[in-house]
């Protein structure tokens, strides 16, 4: 039987761990070939042989995404080994909790330009190829927490609205050159997220809310991708969410 996404090529930035990971095995469970990107080389190694495992393709792209220059390569290099780029998936993310009045303004600058504008450099490369071919899917990874905030979590917070609004609008921008672009805002999901926090109280206070019983498991998060993605060309699902059964805030 011929695997959905058969012949398709997909870029996952973060997919060193967590729901990057997990979707750059579910694209490649689907049939994709998939290039793989994040700073930790040695984890993209043992996900590259997974990525075999399944009789797909892959291609690791070890590099920090706030560098605009090797977050730009990782799309030229996907098509310069691939031919194409079908599916870029923007996993690549860190959180942050803290008062404004004692923040770290490196940190605080340094959550903008990992969430946001790394998701900018890899799409702005992307938009060229796709609209060459004449399709392509973004998805972005936001969060929960791109819809609405609350104490502590202003530069996070802040990040996801912004990466929510960045993605609407080039959605409105290329739409009509096929491609599609898809916000999916997970809430707590079982990753190494909380890995990402400096302080060891809000470090231990998040890994908590992430492991706890009925936490959304990454692969979770990683079926919504591949759903958005196999979608008819003429269907866009621009936003998603997904949160655990038992999250029952607004
Ligand atoms: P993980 O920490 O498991 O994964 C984050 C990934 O991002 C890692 O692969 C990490 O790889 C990569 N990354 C971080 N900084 C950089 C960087 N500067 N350059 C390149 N890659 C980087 O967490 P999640 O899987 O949970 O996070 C994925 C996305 O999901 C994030 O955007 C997060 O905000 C979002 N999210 C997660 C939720 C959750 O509950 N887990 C809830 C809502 C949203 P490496 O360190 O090797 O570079």
């Amino acid at each position: 039987m011929t695997k959905s996404l058969a012949g398709r090529v997909a870029l996952v930035t973060g997919a060193s761990s967590g729901i990057g990971e997990a979707a750059a095995i579910a694209l490649a469970q689907a049939g994709a070939d998939v290039a793989i990107s994040a700073r930790r080389a040695d984890r993209l190694a043992q996900l590259a042989s997974k990525i075999e495992a399944l009789g797909q393709k892959t291609l690791a792209l070890p590099g920090d995404v706030v560098d605009e220059k090797l977050a730009t390569e990782a799309v030229e290099k996907t098509i310069a080994h691939f031919g194409k780029i079908d599916i870029l998936i923007n996993s690549a993310g860190i959180m942050h909790m803290g008062m404004m009045e004692a923040a770290d303004m490196a940190e605080y600058r340094r959550v903008m330009d990992v969430n946001l504008m790394g998701t900018v450099y890899t799409s702005k490369a992307a938009i060229k190829p796709m609209k060459a071919q004449g399709h392509g899917d973004i998805v972005n990874i936001s969060s929960q927490a791109g819809r609405k905030t609350g104490p502590m979590v202003g530069a996070y917070a802040a990040s996801k609205h912004a990466l929510n609004a960045m993605s609407d609008s080039l959605r409105q921008e290329v739409g009509g050159h096929g491609i599609r672009v898809c916000v999916l805002m997970p809430g707590a999901t079982t990753t190494e997220v909380a890995d990402s926090l400096s302080d060891p109280n809000f470090r231990a206070a998040i890994k908590s809310h992430v492991t706890k019983d009925g936490a959304v498991a990454a692969s979770e998060i990683a079926d919504a991708i591949v759903f958005v993605v196999s979608q008819p060309q003429r269907v866009n699902i621009d936003l998603i969410s997904v949160r655990p059964t038992a999250d029952t805030t607004a």
